[in-house]
């Protein structure tokens, strides 16, 4: 395939010439006040820490993932997804396109207002059942994202636990880290998964509330917490847990209710936290706890109350969705097998992947530029799409690729993979797994 150059892959920003203003009073004004001028420099900044975020146009098609087209700036391309976060591509799968089509037939295609005027639908509340029942709890609440799950229900649940301390992990998603500081509440920071760290914090906190705030699966490194003992350590000292299962649920435990089902840990769990949008493959959040808390999030917190519901026909998809991975487990296990021949086959070629024990493949480039151009030449000369993944989504020095293998990647297009990275890895000098022969 010919090799495009990383410029091709700029979007097309909003650059209009300023328009002259007319009024007087607004003439003398505007000469002092250049506010481009604000925004281009953010930019500029962005562009010489080589983190400027570019999007590749991408029209996924059903029946065909991982394979998708891009639309590049010189025509249509064939290429193969790498790096989705439909981790099983329920997206496409029959059931949940057919339950999205039917009910967009009888019920239309939006919502008609926020929960409380109009978008209680009957397939929202049905797929409100199915999540309670997913995590054995009395009750779950539907957000229209899992950003917005977390950010709503931390803020809210902060600002009615008088004097609260939120005890967070360190590897804490943005969607947390947001939640939390519009709790307004006292927070501590443990170190990642580091249950010493997390128990000193505890004890000198002493009686006070307090709610310790942690993920089942980190996106980026692709470690998992020990969930039960986390659980086990805030109960003994009198702290609420919330545990973030967005890179799980679908995946893990026998119904595919998250790590904490794996971990026989469900019951320890306070409130549970997932997304319709990853492996369940739709959109949406939400939120599974006792009903008391259901019931205060829904209503006290403003990013449930004021905002228009997720559509019908999306919900009676995810519904479709979480039913079918509750009782099926191929995907898992098909999703397993992938996961290790990708790894297997990476480890092998020498390239430096961070070793873990779930279905996210990281691979260490370590600076932004390299990573962006490792990134353009998959996608220009093997038509292979992986984001490039930098700072502030990881720390500076640890850029990566970030790979997703599903159950519908191919041995063949895992071949394909591994021979695309080892010749961009030797066309462009990146560092290898120490140890590792030359490529
Ligand atoms: N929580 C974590 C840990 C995430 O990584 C993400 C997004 O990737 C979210 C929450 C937000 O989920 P959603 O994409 O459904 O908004």
């Amino acid at each position: 395939m010919e090799e495009l150059s990383p410029t091709h892959f700029l979007p097309s920003l909003p650059l209009a010439a300023p328009k002259p203003r007319r009024d007087a009073t607004c003439e003398t004004q505007a000469a002092a006040t250049d506010y481009r001028a604000y925004f281009t420099r953010a930019l500029d900044g962005l562009h010489r820490e080589n983190r400027y975020r570019v999007f590749a146009d991408i029209e996924r098609e059903a029946g065909r993932f991982p394979e998708a087209i891009w639309h590049a700036p010189d025509g249509a391309r064939p290429i193969t997804v790498w790096c989705s976060n439909d981790y099983l591509g329920m997206g496409q799968h029959p059931a949940v396109v057919d339950a999205l089509i039917a009910t967009a037939r009888r019920t239309g295609a939006g919502a008609g207002g926020t929960r409380n005027i109009s978008g209680t639908s009957h397939p929202l509340v049905a797929l409100e059942r199915e999540l309670a029942e997913l995590h054995d709890k009395d009750a779950a609440l539907v957000f229209t994202s899992g950003y917005v799950s977390n950010q709503a229900t931390i803020s809210t649940i902060g600002r009615l636990i008088p004097d609260c301390l939120i005890v967070s992990d360190a590897g804490n998603h943005n969607s947390i880290i947001e939640g939390i500081r519009q709790s307004g509440c006292d927070k501590a920071i443990f170190r990642h998964n580091d249950l010493a760290h997390l128990e000193e914090i505890l004890h000198e906190a002493g009686n006070r509330p307090k709610i310790v705030i942690f993920e089942s699966i980190y996106s980026m490194d692709g470690d998992t917490a020990p969930v039960a003992a986390i659980c086990r350590l805030a109960r003994r000292h009198g702290a609420m847990t919330y545990l973030d299962e967005v890179h799980a649920v679908g995946m893990y435990g026998a119904r595919g209710a998250g790590v904490a089902e794996a971990q026989a840990a469900s019951d320890l769990v306070d409130i549970v936290e997932g997304t319709l949008a990853k492996a369940y493959g739709v959109i949406g959040g939400y939120i599974a706890a006792d009903l008391s808390i259901i019931d205060a999030v829904r209503s006290y917190a403003p990013g449930f109350i004021f905002t228009t519901a997720l559509p019908p026909a999306t919900a009676a998809a995810a519904a479709a969705s979480v039913r079918h991975l509750r009782r099926s487990n191929r995907e898992r296990l098909a999703q397993r097998r992938q996961v290790a021949t990708v790894k297997a086959a990476l480890t092998r070629a020498g390239l430096p992947v961070i070793p873990n024990d779930t279905h996210i493949v990281p691979v260490l480039v370590r600076d932004p530029g390299a990573c962006r151009d490792a990134a353009d030449r998959l996608l220009g000369t093997h038509g292979i799409y992986i984001q490039p993944i930098n700072y502030p989504t990881v720390p500076r020095g640890t850029e990566r690729l970030r790979i997703t293998p599903t159950p519908l990647h191919t041995d063949t297009q895992i071949q394909a993979l591994a021979d695309a990275l080892v010749e961009v890895w030797t066309a462009l000098g990146l560092p290898r797994a120490p140890g590792a022969a030359a490529l």
